[in-house]
This record gives structure tokens, sequence and C-alpha cells, in this order.
């Protein structure tokens, strides 16, 4: 078994959920790890057209791709594995998984969809069964142990992909207001929107001037026009029962 490696939070599930939180976590400091054993059930979708910010659609695939690259920018760290167990220490948690990975962190915000068997050592989550299984939690994806949250389809959100990874964000905003980390809003403004009103910046917030901005604008059209210059290479995912290999 590999040694322990420490982290603040490891999201099990990199699907829209756990993507999404990983990449709030990250954002605002905390070492987060994303562990994915590759299944979102996203993959299934022939065309995504209810997803915001998509006027024509999207291949949901691409979406998945893109959630990734943008959990990577901001600092988060992804390994593809099964985690197997969780279990509780006396400051966080241990998490193992299928390839005899050992991490210790200070957070889990479990966010596998209907998949709960990992979670069978830790005494005080609410398991329900209603035909697929689901994590109980608070209406901010508390699961009652301390530093273990849920996110997405997992905490019984609605089976849209728009609501699991807003859900992914609120989860992972929770987890920063219980860390007392120093956090007002996500929020990158222009320069003086605060500081010219008198205010400080407040923590969580940027604000860059016109040269910054600009140039930010030109990065994400040149990223956008790179990663839409072709159909995505992966090929469509059906229903398991369907699948011939
Ligand atoms: C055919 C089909 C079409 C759909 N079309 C739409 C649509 O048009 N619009 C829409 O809004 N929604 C659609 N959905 C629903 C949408 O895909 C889900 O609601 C959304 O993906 C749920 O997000 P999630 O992050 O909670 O779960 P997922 O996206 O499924 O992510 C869960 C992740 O956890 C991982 N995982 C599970 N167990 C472990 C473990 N032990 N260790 C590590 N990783 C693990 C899985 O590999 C997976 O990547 C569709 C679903 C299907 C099946």
């Amino acid at each position: 078994m590999s040694s322990t490696v420490p982290s603040d939070v490891v999201v099990v599930g990199g699907g829209v959920a756990g993507l999404t939180a990983a990449t709030f976590t990250a954002r605002h400091g905390l070492d987060t790890l994303v562990v994915d054993s590759g299944e979102s059930i996203l993959r299934r979708n022939a065309h995504l057209e209810n997803f915001p910010g998509f006027p024509a659609g999207i291949n949901p695939r691409q979406l998945l791709d893109l959630l990734g690259e943008q959990a990577d920018g901001a600092g988060a760290e992804r390994l593809t594995a099964t985690v197997t167990a969780v279990e509780t220490t006396e400051d966080g948690f241990h998490v193992e998984t299928d390839d005899d990975d050992r991490f210790h962190t200070t957070y889990v915000v479990a966010a596998t969809k209907n998949e709960v068997g990992y979670l069978d050592g830790v005494d005080g989550v609410g398991v329900v069964d209603r035909g697929k299984t689901f994590v109980d939690t608070d209406d901010r994806g508390r699961t009652g142990v301390d530093g273990l949250y849920a996110a997405g389809r997992l905490a019984e959100k609605p089976h849209q992909a728009v609501v699991c990874a807003g859900h992914g964000a609120e989860v992972a905003v929770t987890l920063l207001e219980d860390d007392d980390r120093p956090f007002y809003h996500d929020w990158v403004a222009t320069e003086g929107y605060f500081t010219d009103r008198g205010r400080d910046l407040p923590p969580g917030c940027e604000e860059v001037d016109e040269p910054e901005r600009r140039e930010r604008e030109r990065a994400s059209l040149e990223t956008m026009r790179e990663r839409f210059d072709d159909a995505h290479p992966d090929d469509q995912v059906t229903h398991p029962s369907l699948r011939e290999d």
C-alpha cells in the first residue's frame, strides 16, 4: 500500500457535482483531490440541451472534460480510481482506493450518485433506500458526520445535471463556511467595484483592471475555440444492460 498522502478535501466522484465542488474548494486554497471511477451517468446522455450557457446544447462528454479542466485550473488534483473505503480518524478521514492508495483528509465530499458502499465504515451516515440509495443530508449537504458532505444526486437532488452541479457548488461553499475560511463570495469584479466605495476587498473576491479583464477574455476565447474546434472523440455510452462488450 502506498503511503498516506494528506489533503484538505477528498471529493469522491468526479461527475458534475463532484467536479464543481472541487473547483470551489480548490479556488479557495484547500488542497483538493478528486477520485473518480470515470462513469458519470451523464456520459449516457446523447446531447445535453438544458445545461445553461449552451444555447444549441453540448456533447455531455465534452462538458465533463471542461468541468475537469476547470477543476484542474483551480488547482485540484484528479485521480482515476474507485474509492473502496472511508474511515473516520481523530482529525478527519482515511480514504482508500482499489489501487491501494490511501489518503488522509479533513473533509470528504461524497458525490457518487447512488453508490454508498465505501461509507459503510463511517458511523452515523444516514443511508436512504428508495430502490436506489441516497445519503441523508441537511439542506446544505451536511451528513451529520462532522466533515462529511454529500453532493448532487447522492443527496437526493433532482436528476438534472445543472441542479447537481449547483448543489456541488453549494456544498463546497458550505464546507468553506464550516471551515471558518475567510469567505464572502467567489466573485471576480472590475477594479474599484468594492475598493472605490471605501470597502475592503471581501475575502474570496477579486478585482481585475481592464487590461487583465481583456487578457482573461482573450485566453477564454482561445481555449473555447480549441475545445469546440472538432466533434468530441468519445463514443456515445448507453445503458450497461444494452452494451455488447
Ligand atoms: C440517458 C440519460 C440522459 C440524461 N440526460 C440529461 C439531460 O438531458 N439533462 C440533465 O440535466 N440531466 C440528464 N441526465 C441526468 C444527469 O446525467 C445526472 O443527473 C447527473 O449526471 C448527476 O450528477 P452527479 O454528479 O450527482 O452524478 P454523476 O454525474 O453520475 O457522477 C458520479 C461519479 O461518481 C463516480 N463514482 C461512483 N462510485 C465511485 C467510487 N466508489 N469511487 C470513485 N468514484 C465513484 C462515478 O464514476 C461518476 O463519475 C441524464 C441521465 C441519463 C442516464
